[in-house]
């Protein structure tokens, strides 16, 4: 089988999802040199709307928007299938059973990420969604994981900094500062899960004094080595 494309559901946010963009057209030109770029299809969405979806929790609705986006990126010839945000992962079996292409889960990618450094005990950074519901943190655990979360406080300024700054393109030392502060706090946390793909957009391993997991170039990675075989 030749070199496959990438399907990306994307817009959530399009922060984040020029990263995958950006991530997917170098990783697959550091692999086979020269002009090479990626074979990849988006379907990009309006986030206003997704996010409003989220905060009425009406996931079903959301589930089904997604998995219809999924339909017409599989339909355009993608032969596999990255959800590019952590948090619309609560939806992806709705999602994955609406195409035949795989879905390459976060969750399994940021955990084989974990495992393969030989790291169980974890640190999670997300939306509020994705810190407190059980989707993402069950998912991690099925790979042997513990996983911790910040306090209350400390979650609700995580979820701020995502949806008022990362999501709009903002980026400030401020709340780097803020989110170094919610690191240190963790306790006895072996690495920093950055599951959500806006966050890498602010901290970078060198803002860490541990080692961190950066959830949208690890997709990615899983993604071209599949499409590249
Ligand atoms: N991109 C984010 C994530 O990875 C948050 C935006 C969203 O709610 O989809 O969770």
């Amino acid at each position: 089988m030749g070199v496959q494309t990438i399907g990306m559901l994307g817009g959530m946010s399009w922060e984040s999802s020029a990263e995958y963009y950006r991530l997917a057209n170098e990783l697959v030109r550091g692999r086979l040199g020269g002009l090479h770029s990626a074979r990849l299809i988006m379907h990009s969405v309006d986030f206003a709307e997704i996010e409003q979806m989220q905060a009425d929790a009406r996931w079903d609705d959301a589930g089904r928007l997604l998995a219809q986006a999924a339909r017409g990126v599989e339909l355009a010839g993608a032969d596999l299938l990255l959800l590019c945000t952590n948090t619309m992962h609560k939806v992806a079996d709705a999602v994955q059973a609406a195409v035949d292409i795989p879905l390459i889960h976060l969750g399994d990618t940021t955990a084989d990420a974990v495992n393969r450094d030989g790291l169980t005990r974890v640190g999670l950074l997300g939306t509020a969604f994705t810190m407190e519901q059980d989707f993402y943190r069950d998912r991690l655990e099925q790979h042997g994981l513990t996983v911790l979360v910040p306090d209350r406080r400390d979650r609700a300024e995580v979820h701020r900094v995502i949806y008022e700054e990362l999501c709009l393109g903002i980026v400030k030392d401020s709340s780097r500062a803020v989110y170094q502060e919610v690191i240190a706090r963790f306790d006895g946390a072996e690495g920093i899960i950055l599951g959500c793909t806006e966050i890498e957009l602010l901290i970078g391993p060198d803002d860490c004094p541990l080692p961190v997991f950066p959830t949208t170039r690890l997709h990615v990675e899983a993604a071209v080595d599949h499409a590249l075989g």
